[in-house]
């Protein structure tokens, strides 16, 4: 077996050896989530804490759901209600936190970074929920998971990635994981939503949609107008003209993933998201097993544990 994790902080932390042990071990706490009682004993007496700093939907309740499934104690906590809102640092937010000896700290934040500064805070295993532009380790797993189960291994295949790639940490992760899975990577966008310079990543980039029928699946990202502190494109209509993924410009038999919120009707149709071709609910279902996973890799598989057992 390969070195043990403390952190998931990044796609980069998993070689493919390590994405492809967390998605098998996913695929048994699959089973464990089809079951009336949907609970395994793997984290009995020890403690998550959920420290979201970023508003969030599917992420949050998956971990939540997670920690819950392997029978951690859970501690949820959300920057709007909290002393977070007081003006309390991060850094002190975790010491106070780490009072209460949690196993594992995850933190969804704005900043970059976020995730592995409280790695340095903290005796915790850290998980990466989300750090501003950064990354988002997580979805890239359930993501490939996904993917796995739906078309099986991703060698060879070719994914494109359209829309709002300067801001999107999905993106990020997501080109690293398909990329170790060994999959083409395209990136497909408006040139001011394409980051200079990220042909380096060894992917393909290109401003039109007219060669998407190379693509066996295309991953669509929300446009980020939260980070955006300037007018990347005239307007979201004029976006959806151009880059709108809608039955027009899908061939039969590509598929077509998004994580979540969609806009609908700017960079999907909303007949798409409901559609066959639609992977969006399997993505969010694939979410809670395969966190169980990533918190079993972190806290049963560590060397500190073993010793312990
Ligand atoms: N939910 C994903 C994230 O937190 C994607 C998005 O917000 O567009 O990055």
């Amino acid at each position: 077996m390969s070195q043990p994790l403390r952190h998931l902080l990044s796609i980069g932390d998993l070689g493919r050896a390590g994405i492809e042990r967390i998605l098998d071990r996913a695929l048994s706490f699959a089973e464990v989530s089809g079951r009336e009682i949907k609970k395994v004993p793997a984290l009995r007496g020890r403690t998550v804490v959920n420290l979201f700093y970023e508003s969030s939907t599917r992420t949050s309740s998956s971990f939540e759901l997670a920690a819950k499934r392997l029978s951690a104690d859970v501690v949820s906590i959300r920057a709007s209600g909290s002393s977070v809102d007081k003006g309390e640092s991060l850094r002190d937010t975790v010491e106070t936190l780490s009072a209460y000896d949690p196993a594992a700290i995850v933190i969804r934040s704005p900043h970059v970074g976020a995730a592995s500064l409280v790695a340095g805070w903290t005796e915790a295993s850290v998980v990466n929920a989300g750090d501003g532009k950064h990354e988002h380790p997580t979805q890239a797993l359930l993501d490939v998971f996904t993917l796995r189960q739906r078309i099986g291994p991703l060698e060879g295949r070719s994914i494109w990635i359209v829309g709002d790639v300067l801001h999107s940490r999905v993106a990020r992760s997501n080109i690293l994981a398909f990329q170790a899975m060994g999959a083409r990577v395209t990136l497909a966008g408006p040139p001011t939503l394409l980051p200079r310079g990220i042909e380096q990543l060894g992917v393909e980039v290109t401003p039109q949609l007219d060669a998407l029928a190379d693509a066996d699946v295309v991953y669509v990202l929300r446009m980020q107008q939260e980070r955006m502190e300037a007018a990347y494109i005239p307007t979201l209509r004029e976006y959806a003209q151009r880059y709108q993924i809608n039955p027009g410009r899908l061939r039969p038999g590509q598929l077509v993933m998004h994580p979540g919120p969609v806009n609908r009707g700017v960079e999907l149709s909303a007949d798409v998201i409901d559609s066959a071709v639609s992977l969006i609910g399997e993505q969010v279902k694939a979410g809670v097993a395969v966190r169980m996973a990533v918190l079993y890799e972190l806290l049963v598989g560590s060397p500190r544990l073993a010793a312990v057992a």
